[in-house]
């Protein structure tokens, strides 16, 4: 029913932009280009900023390289249109590539002033260059050709440049939708945790700035191909914060808020357009109004109020309880003696500090291995070395008989190892499904070439994981909130969102690091009974656990850290009879009502 409406809608506004024109005038519909242009600007920085998390100053001049590049290639090399547009939006993708390489290194604010930086000296080039035409620009480029439709008129051009942003924003669209944007999605909400489970962040990055190039490209050459003229104060830092402001203002999680915020800010420029300064003004103004009440945007909005209206009906989900979990039913598979993880000599440092010093371990597949030990006694150090999030000062790990030492943790989850964290990691502005099916998400972003080549198969695989999803959410007695996002979830319900999706990414090794942290009796109960089945379903385990009484249930071997080394391992039996273990915790409960130490986790 609701997707009856959304596209009776959408054909509705489909035939109002076809019809526009008819009621226009020259200038007015020159107006209308122009903010098609924009639109599809801003859905590429939305694409790069609101979904792929990567502050990206340099919009502007991507626009301007594919505009120039037309230009130049069309005066001063005299190719024909469309091949000039497809070598320009080529370039403009070169260009984004250079941009984005400093993400690799730097992030958020950091990331916006070394992508200003770019977008200055494109702006300082095009104004000095010769082959720019310096502070002249370029004039008498050529115009696209469409055999029998004229497109020096204006009122043509406008239905090329609606085709084109209608399909940049119906691509746009499927990328948010799929498994690309959802992976981009999640590197946003917590680029660590997308890491551990397969992502591979740094190509996500440069993919990013890698779409904003592509959109900021074409928009460019749709540019050149209106006014047939190029000129620095086109691409401006002004025109920068314009665009910055119609992303934000929009919303920029939403490509539909970013074409709105265009077309939005795009009418209050015309309007005010006889007093420039009043209108930066307003611009500036709305932006500090919007990012302090409703910083999801325009298109945040609706969402906003939902939620508001629930709470006051007094609808929460705390009261809301988990259904049990579905034990594993296949036969459970039959411990073996090889070796799945070996940890040799390892040791970290922290300026000076020594988290984890010579520790050596091995798990054998098929067992549950508990770690314990005192609060800052090096456990989640070393879940975060075996994992790839710290490289260790010495030793080596070897993970299902291959070096596994200071690999980046996308490459150890793909080898099959998966943790979760001490500290949860959700991704917030996903669902509880859409969390699970990153997880579920091993495509390389490099073959995301797909989206261009074959679309459909793309989208077929995304229901499968779709329903691969909804699966493991039954199982895990969690599909009622397999809408909600996890923020919204009591504590005990995101523990076991994040075991569910951590489960999801099929690993061969699990790194559980304290599950049962803050559940009552029975979550813990609960929780024994889902670590035993993951095992038997061919899982083996590695379980932080500060709960002495879960360990002792749960686990063959022990393993007990103090002070960063192992001081004893063995059965339960063993564990607990061993003098340094006694000694390690009575000194611990002593310091009990001593403050806390804080815990630096990851
Ligand atoms: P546990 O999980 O056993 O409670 P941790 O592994 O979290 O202990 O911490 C072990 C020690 O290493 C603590 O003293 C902690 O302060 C220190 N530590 C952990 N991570 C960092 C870090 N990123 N930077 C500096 N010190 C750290
Ligand atoms: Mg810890």
């Amino acid at each position: 029913m609701r997707t009856r409406y959304r596209l009776l809608i959408l054909a509705l506004i489909a035939v109002l932009a076809w019809l526009l024109p008819y009621g226009l005038s020259s200038y007015t519909i020159h107006v209308a280009n122009v903010i098609l242009i924009f639109s599809v600007l801003a859905v590429g920085l939305g694409l790069c900023m609101g979904i792929g998390g990567q502050v990206n100053l340099a919009q502007v001049a991507f626009f301007g390289v594919g505009a120039y590049a037309t230009a130049i290639l069309t005066t001063k090399a005299g190719l024909g249109f469309w091949l000039g547009a497809v070598l320009a939006v080529l370039a403009t993708m070169v260009v984004g590539l250079i941009v984005g390489t400093p993400a690799l290194r730097v992030q958020s604010h950091y990331l916006g002033i070394v992508t200003l930086g770019l977008a200055l000296a494109f702006t300082n080039w095009v104004t000095n260059a010769q082959i720019a035409g310096g502070a002249e620009g370029i004039s008498g480029i050529a115009v696209p050709t469409i055999p029998g439709i004229d497109l020096t008129s204006e009122y043509l051009y406008y239905y090329l440049e609606l085709v084109v942003f209608a399909v940049m924003l119906v691509f746009g669209l499927f990328i948010v939708r799929t498994g690309l944007g959802r992976r981009m999605r999640a590197t946003r909400d917590d680029a660590l945790a997308a890491g551990a489970l397969g992502a591979d962040v740094p190509v996500l990055r440069m993919t990013a700035f890698l779409l904003a190039s592509i959109y900021g490209g074409v928009a460019g050459v749709l540019y050149a191909g209106l006014i047939q003229y190029v000129s620095p104060e086109s691409f401006s830092i002004s025109t920068m914060f314009l665009l910055l402001a119609m992303v934000i203002i929009g919303g920029r999680q939403s490509l539909v808020g970013c074409v709105a915020g265009a077309i939005g800010l795009s009418v209050v420029r015309e309007v005010l357009s006889d007093h420039p300064t009043i209108a930066q003004l307003a611009y500036g103004g709305v932006v500090v109004l919007v990012v302090v009440f409703a910083p999801s945007g325009l298109a945040g909005l609706p969402m906003r109020w939902q939620a508001a209206l629930a709470r006051r009906r007094g609808h929460t989900v705390s009261a809301a309880r988990m259904r049990p979990f579905t034990p594993y039913e296949g036969e459970a598979s039959a411990g073996s003696s090889t070796t799945i993880l070996r940890v040799d000599g390892i040791s970290k440092e922290f300026r000076g500090l020594r988290a984890l010093d010579d520790v050596s371990l091995s798990v054998t597949a098929g067992e549950i291995r508990g770690v314990v030990g005192p609060n800052g006694s090096g456990k989640t150090t070393l879940f975060n070395v075996v994992s790839g999030l710290y490289r260790p000062s010495r030793g080596r790990i070897e993970f299902r008989g291959r070096d596994m030492t200071a690999r980046a943790p996308y490459r150890l989850a793909r080898a099959g190892l998966a943790r979760t964290f001490q500290n949860l990691r959700l991704f917030g502005d996903l669902t509880v499904r859409e969390n699970v099916m990153v997880a579920l998400d091993r495509t390389g972003t490099l073959s995301s070439w797909r989206y261009v080549i074959r679309p459909l198969s793309v989208w077929r695989r995304d229901r499968t994981r779709r329903a691969e999803a909804d699966a493991i959410l039954e199982r895990y007695g969690l599909t009622e909130f397999a809408e909600l996002q996890p923020r919204a979830l009591p504590y005990g319900i995101q523990r076991r969102v994040e075991i569910a999706r951590a489960v999801a990414a099929g690993p061969a090794l699990l790194l559980l690091d304290e599950p049962a942290a803050g559940l009552n009796g029975e979550e813990v109960r609960q929780l024994s009974e889902i670590v035993r089945s993951i095992r038997d379903s061919g899982i083996t385990v590695v379980i932080i656990e500060h709960n002495m009484g879960l360990v002792m249930s749960l686990c063959e071997q022990i393993t007990v850290l103090a002070g960063g080394r192992i001081i004893a391992e063995g059965t339960p039996a063993e564990v607990v009879a061993t003098p340094a273990v006694i000694e390690a915790y009575l000194g611990d409960s002593m310091n009990d009502d001593m403050p806390p130490i804080p815990e630096v986790t990851r």
